[in-house]
C-alpha cells in the first residue's frame, strides 16, 4: 500500500502548486479503492489476536477452576472486535489521507518559505517511506489494543476490577512504563504516560502486558 502511495505521487513527476490538488483527490480515491482490502487485513489480524488471547486465558483458566473458564470461553466478544475492526480500517485508510496531507503541506511550506525546490521534491518523493513507517507503527499498535481490549471484557466477564501491568522487564522498556511494573490498574481507569492515555500493550510501541486480577472468594 504505501509503494502504490508512493508510485501515485512519483506518477505526477515534479509536484507544485499547480498539480498538488489533483494528486489530492487521487490519494483521496485510493483510499475510498482500498476498502475491502483493509477490511480483509484487519479481519486477518484480528483472527490471529483473538485466538491468542483465547489460547493465553484457557492456560490461565485452567488454574481457576470450570466455572470461571466456562465463563471466560463465553463472553461475548462480538461488539469488541467489530469496534476494533472498524478503528482499524480507519486507520488503514487514513494512510493514503495522511500522506495527501503531506504532500500539501510540504507544497504549502515551499511557496511560503521559499525553499528551494528540489529539496521540496526530495521531501516530497519520501512520502512512501514515511507512509510505510505510520503503516508499521498503526499495525504494531493495533495488535496491542485489540488483545488489550479483548483481555479486558473476558476479565470484566468474571468480575476482575483491573489488572497488574507488567512489561517485558528489558532494557528498551521506556521509563514511564517501567516504573508501571506490578502496579494495579483499574479497567476503567488507564493510566496517562507521557501524554497518551492507555492499558498496558495498547500504547504505541508498547509490549507490556495487563495480567487480569480475578476475584476468587465466590467462584
Ligand atoms: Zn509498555
Amino acid at each position: 500500500m504505501a509503494r502504490v502511495v508512493a508510485d501515485i505521487i512519483s506518477g505526477f513527476g515534479f509536484i507544485d502548486g499547480g498539480n498538488e490538488a489533483s494528486l489530492r483527490s487521487a490519494l483521496n480515491r485510493y483510499a475510498d479503492l482500498i476498502d475491502g482490502w483493509a477490511k480483509s487485513v484487519a479481519r486477518r489480524m484480528l483472527t490471529d489476536v483473538a485466538a491468542r488471547d483465547e489460547r493465553a486465558w484457557m492456560k490461565a483458566s485452567q488454574e481457576m477452576g470450570a466455572e470461571i473458564g466456562r465463563i471466560i470461553r463465553h463472553t461475548p466478544v462480538g461488539e469488541v472486535m467489530k469496534s476494533a475492526m472498524a478503528e482499524q480500517v480507519g486507520l488503514i485508510k487514513s494512510l493514503p489521507v495522511k500522506a495527501a496531507e503531506r504532500v500539501h503541506n510540504l507544497v504549502i511550506k515551499g511557496q511560503e518559505t521559499g525553499a528551494r525546490a528540489d529539496e521540496i521534491a526530495r521531501e516530497i518523493m519520501r512520502t512512501g517511506d514515511v507512509t510505510k513507517a505510520r503503516a508499521n507503527l498503526i499495525a504494531r499498535t493495533e495488535v496491542g489494543r485489540a488483545s488489550s481490549m479483548l483481555t479486558m471484557a473476558r476479565a470484566e466477564a468474571v468480575g476482575s476490577v483491573g489488572y497488574i501491568w507488567r512489561t517485558s522487564r528489558d532494557s528498551d522498556v521506556r521509563p514511564s512504563h517501567r516504573k508501571m511494573e506490578g502496579r494495579f490498574v483499574a479497567w476503567d481507569e488507564p493510566p496517562e504516560l507521557d501524554g497518551m492515555t492507555g492499558h498496558a500493550g495498547a500504547l504505541p510501541n508498547c509490549r507490556c502486558y495487563a495480567e487480569p486480577v480475578i476475584p476468587e472468594a465466590d467462584l
